[in-house]
């Protein structure tokens, strides 16, 4: 069976020398692929910013994360890394109308089949983004993206509960495939959050289906990865509610890890849950198998 981890990171994202935490290496990636049965993964690179476009908490300790020697490097792994590009909505010439080409093209020379994760600090609807997602569906990349709520201190596009910028972003763009991530995201499997909760992992039952169930339905070019601990969080505060979104959803949600480091305790916690739904018959043989990476394959033409 096809196994695609769509969100998988590479290199030293520790904030602090004596935070703990292993760096990623591209042997211990493929390593931890083989370990887990994963048969290829898509590599997001994380980068240093520039001071204008530097989102707030991501203070990399690895002078070298740079998307250039990132996307150069995974080309010598063609059969287990589907390279990302990234880029800021702000680089180049930091306006609505800045002509991402030169960029995108080399990407594209290079391998790279999306953009992503994009961690800007900027509203979903701001016209500079708008502008950087279309350039790139019209060339047929997806866009992950890093979501959280308006406040300080976050990184990550940017909304309001109940998500009006992103619907805003979907209906202007309406050729990019955009695929939700991260906490601003998945803090709306239920309704009525708060805005503090949009950078946080509400738990509990959801009572009432929130602005994840109700985008998925309306827009074709929205899907969404399962990564990080809020993507598990989100099928998993409420058993049979995640259960029923894993089924309704089952052909736009994603595999993913978001696994930041090698003896991160996250490893395979995704793959363990959803394989247990698999064996409990909460999860059809065919759901599971389009989640873990036939979805993918389809997305990123992939045999
Ligand atoms: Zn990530």
């Amino acid at each position: 069976m096809l196994i695609i981890d769509m969100h998988a990171h590479i290199g030293d994202l520790r904030m602090r020398p004596d935070e703990p935490g292993r760096p990623v290496t591209w042997e211990n990636l493929l390593a931890r692929l083989d370990a887990e049965g994963i048969t290829k993964a898509a590599m997001l690179p994380v980068y240093n910013s520039s001071p204008e476009g530097a989102p707030p908490g991501v203070a990399l300790l690895d002078g070298r994360m740079s998307v250039h020697d990132q996307v150069i490097d995974a080309g010598r792994y063609p059969d287990r890394i589907i390279p990302f590009g990234n880029m800021d909505p702000r680089w180049l010439d930091n306006n609505p109308h800045t002509d991402f080409t030169p960029l995108l093209d080399w990407f594209i020379d290079h391998g790279c089949r999306g953009i992503g994760e994009v961690t800007a600090r900027l509203p979903f609807d701001d016209p500079r983004v708008i502008n950087m997602f279309r350039q790139c569906g019209e060339r047929g990349l997806l866009v992950t993206i890093e979501s959280a709520g308006m406040q300080a201190g976050t990184y990550g596009l940017q909304d309001e509960p109940n998500m009006p910028r992103l619907e805003r972003l979907l209906q202007a763009a309406p050729q990019t495939l955009i695929i939700a991530h991260g906490p601003g995201f998945w803090a709306e499997m239920a309704a009525n959050v708060s805005p503090a909760d949009k950078w946080a992992y509400p738990d509990g039952p959801i009572e009432q289906e929130g602005a994840a169930w109700r985008l998925l339905r309306a827009y074709p070019n929205l899907y969404a990865d399962l990564s990080a601990h809020s993507g598990y969080n989100a099928i998993t505060r409420d058993a049979p509610a995640g259960a029923r979104f894993l089924n309704e959803f089952q052909d736009k949600l994603l595999f993913g890890t978001d696994i930041c480091f090698d003896d991160s305790p996250q490893r395979g916690i995704h793959q363990r849950y959803l394989t247990s739904l698999l064996e409990q018959g909460a999860l059809s043989e065919s759901a599971y198998v389009k989640i873990m990476g036939a979805n993918a394959a389809r997305l990123l033409d992939i045999d």
